[in-house]
């Protein structure tokens, strides 16, 4: 028996054992990937279900040093997309089969904004008939707000720790009271008791992040007993503070394969989870998300947001897809589940198996 054949037929996983399984190359690699490949077959099925992202808005009160969307900067044009436009993206997706759709958007807290997205919901749930299952991810939020959206139909949030390494957080973060690490975890608590399928990830590539934090930020999201995971590379961006260690970070390649490692990882000590094939891939390589398809993720998020705004949608450089259409995704989704030897669940809200187990 290798050494990763050992690390993987046992029952738990130590931060050690993690690390050993980031660092593996070759035919270990392959083994991992086998192994990780095996339990999403067994657990989730060679299932891929869809969710129509909508990037409604990229204004933002944060100045998180690693987005290109942050409230300092100024290169960005600044959009709100009308109610009507949103809700003619969702009926794209329900149109289309989707199932479910995620609201995105950058950090906004007032009064205006809780009600917005409510009254969004109710008209989605008007609209379907309340068969389009709908993700929030509108950043922090107070527990009343999750509360009613929840009440309104919102079932899944999705809320990225970013790094649960302290430290690091306040490297990547300004350090003040609105960028607060225990806030942003009461957040995610928040969700969890009020029943939404919670979900989380992080980046993975930040500058200064050793394979130690990664190995415990998948420790602490199966600590959290978290429902869906999204984590993708750390790609820089231009326009923001931590662009001045661009040359400190891995390259993109490797920062690519550790993404997958983590996947495959995540999807053995999880393996009734919801894991998305992060966008963020697909920026470095061409067929990214596909590889993740295949080592362990089960969900995927194609952007349906209307043409004209996704390039004011620029999280990091190089994003993919931002010059096309919704409907120029949906006959390139079809061929690229295919080669995966996965088949697309139309129709279905495909919640997270996780979630309802724990909750029976
Ligand atoms: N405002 C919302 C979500 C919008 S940003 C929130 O706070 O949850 C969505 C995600 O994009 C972030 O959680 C972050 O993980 C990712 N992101 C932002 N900048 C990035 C970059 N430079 N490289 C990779 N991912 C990035």
């Amino acid at each position: 028996m290798t050494i990763q054949n050992i690390l993987l037929n046992k029952s738990e996983l130590t931060a050690q054992d993690i690390v050993g399984l980031l660092k593996c190359e070759g035919s270990e690699l392959k083994e991992l990937y086998a192994k990780s490949a095996e339990v999403k077959k067994t657990f989730v099925d060679n299932i891929v279900y869809l969710r129509g992202l909508i990037e409604f808005s990229n204004l933002c009160r944060k100045d998180c040093k690693y987005c290109g969307i942050r409230k300092s900067n100024i290169n960005v044009s600044r959009y709100n997309i009308s109610d009507v436009e949103i809700i003619h993206a969702a009926k794209f997706a329900f149109e289309n089969r989707y199932g479910s759709i995620v609201l995105q958007s950058g950090e906004i807290k007032s009064r205006a904004f809780t009600k917005r997205v409510t009254n969004l919901l109710d008209k989605i749930a008007e609209m379907s008939d309340g068969k389009l299952r709908v993700t929030l991810s509108c950043g922090e939020q107070t527990y009343e707000t999750y509360r009613q959206w929840f009440d309104h139909g919102a079932s899944r949030y999705l809320l990225r720790i970013e790094t649960t390494n302290k430290e690091l957080y306040y490297k990547i973060h300004p350090n003040d009271k609105l960028h607060s690490f225990e806030e942003r975890i009461e957040a995610l608590n928040n969700l969890k008791s009020i029943g939404y399928q919670t979900g989380t990830g992080v980046m993975i590539g930040l500058p200064f992040q050793t394979y130690e934090d990664l190995a415990n930020d998948l420790l602490w999201i199966k600590q959290m007993d978290i429902d869906m995971v999204g984590m993708g590379p750390y790609i820089e961006h231009k326009d923001t503070p931590l662009y001045q260690y661009k040359d400190a970070l891995l390259p993109l390649k490797e920062r690519f394969e550790l993404t997958l490692k983590m996947i495959a990882v995540l999807r053995i000590i999880m393996k009734d989870i919801n894991i998305a094939a992060a966008t963020a891939l697909q920026s470095i390589e061409k067929m990214g998300r596909e590889r993740a398809i295949k080592i362990g993720a089960n969900v995927l998020m194609p952007n349906i947001t209307p043409g004209k705004y996704r390039d004011s949608y620029r999280l990091y450089d190089n994003k993919p897809c931002t010059d096309e259409n919704p409907e120029d995704c949906q006959s390139c989704i079809e061929w690229r589940v295919a080669i995966t030897n996965n088949t697309i669940a139309y129709d279905e809200w495909g919640d997270s198996k996780h979630h309802f187990q724990k909750i029976r």
